[in-house]
């Protein structure tokens, strides 16, 4: 049994030398201009609790604030391992929550089943296709029904793609093939609401891999990778449904294992982290973080593959933190970008300030995170962009809220990656594989 100081990775705070030199590189730093709300104030904070000084209760607020964007530690001199002192934290508040009972029975449905199940995720795709195409939406939005929704659902279901019929979803098949030979076998990590809200997206993805080509699988047992677990401190059911995608995808017997969320990217290649070094399931997380790879970075590496039909559109890109700063992606995204003819690409001033979207904090810090947001298109807005390219659908849809409260509808639109890529016709010219 884990004592307290270990849990919440009290030795690890002694890595932080007080330098600050994180103070600017953070988002809540920055809004909230509180010392408790940086990278150092919360370390800090830490260590007092593991050291009986401060009460768990007073770490609360200044944690759940923190939007785990992990700019902080990019910019870190002595390497502070943030990202588990974070969690630790998490984890230690979540357990005081639970031995006092105050866990709701709403949040304990949405972990322990909706999240993880393949099912539920369908069903809410399903629901929210008749909630748009049988005229419900339009009445509610007539009406304005939609402000009693709880938590500014009100806002989010207006960004909320249109989805596809319950038949158009059921088509989908375990096994894809390219028509010419197969440069790599891979097996597609489909996520729990990237295949609920951004099924499109998904099915634009493999065909993307295939027309680039690429054999595509889709392991049937897989499930949500946990990261929303994590970062709400369920670490147990963050593990679990780890060690059911490691078996699931086992099975698959693939070179690459690919997927299109940089948040659930960043969850995949740190499986390793949950188990101890050396274990049995450490070592089968191992071989299955080798093969975890972003979609950008399979397809840089595809030989042959150009994109046939010139786009001619403004488009400014807005990175996942997640893909940045715990995956430490960065090009493969941009030199996609500038493959597509046609493409005028600019730059975001500060490309590493994260949107605010973070996982669900902008549902369940919804002002703080508009704080953010407007940070955030304050710089996009400067780049005067007819489209957003994003790479997780988290900032995805938050791009989407920053363009309704920009009043910017008419003019530009928020996009993932991958249907750009696909808007563009790929080919891949077998001469040169
Ligand atoms: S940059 Fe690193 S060492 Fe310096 S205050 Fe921030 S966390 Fe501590
Ligand atoms: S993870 Fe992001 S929000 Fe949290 S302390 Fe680091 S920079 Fe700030």
């Amino acid at each position: 049994m884990q004592t307290l100081q270990e849990k919440i990775n009290y030795d690890k705070t002694f890595d932080c030398v007080q330098c600050g030199y994180c103070l600017p590189a953070c988002p809540t730093y920055e809004t909230m201009e509180r010392e408790t709300h940086s990278p150092r104030g919360r370390i800090n904070l830490v260590k007092l609790v593991a050291e009986d000084k401060a009460s768990i209760e007073d770490l609360r607020e200044p944690i759940e604030k923190c939007l785990g964007c992990m700019a902080c530690t990019t910019v870190c001199p002595t390497n502070v391992q943030y990202g588990q002192i974070l969690e630790g934290a998490k984890e230690v508040i979540e357990d005081q929550r639970s031995e006092s009972g105050k866990q709701s029975k709403v949040e304990d449905f949405l972990f322990e089943s909706f999240f993880s199940s393949e099912k539920w995720m369908r069903t809410l795709g399903n629901l929210t296709w008749f909630y748009q195409k049988s005229g419900l939406q339009a009445f509610a939005n007539r009406l304005s029904l939609t402000r009693f929704a709880p938590l500014h659902l009100e806002k989010i279901e207006r960004v909320i793609p249109e989805q596809p019929s319950p038949k158009a979803r059921a088509k989908r098949v375990n096994h894809y093939k390219p028509d010419g030979p197969a440069q790599a076998k891979v097996a597609f990590f489909t996520g729990c609401i990237m295949d609920g809200v951004f099924f499109e997206t998904n099915q634009n993805t493999i065909e993307l891999l295939v027309r680039s080509g690429l054999e595509v699988l889709l392991p049937e047992q897989q499930s949500c990778c946990g990261a929303l677990h994590a970062h709400s401190g369920k670490i147990d059911d963050s593990r679990e449904l780890a060690k059911r995608n490691i078996e699931a995808f086992e099975k698959a017997e693939v070179n690459y294992i690919v997927n299109n969320a940089g948040g659930c990217g960043a969850r995949l290649i740190e499986y390793h982290h949950l188990f101890d070094e050396g274990s049995y399931w450490y070592d089968r997380a191992k071989r299955f973080v080798s093969k975890v790879k972003d979609v950008s970075q399979i397809l840089v590496e595809v030989e042959g593959l150009e994109f046939t039909k010139p786009i001619n559109r403004t488009v400014t890109y807005q990175p996942s933190c997640h893909m940045t700063n715990v995956q430490g992606i960065t090009s493969p995204p941009l030199e996609l970008i500038k493959k597509v003819p046609g493409i005028t690409l600019k730059e975001l001033d500060r490309l590493d300030f994260c949107c605010g979207s973070a996982g669900i904090y902008n549902i369940v810090n919804y002002e703080d995170s508009m704080d953010i947001l407007d940070v955030k298109m304050k710089d996009v807005c400067g780049t005067q962009p007819e489209s957003i390219i994003t790479t997780n659908p988290g900032c995805l849809l938050q791009m989407k809220l920053g363009i309704e409260r920009e009043g910017a509808t008419e003019t530009m639109d928020a996009v993932h990656l991958v249907d750009l890529l696909l808007e563009a016709e790929p080919k891949v010219n077998y001469k040169f594989c």
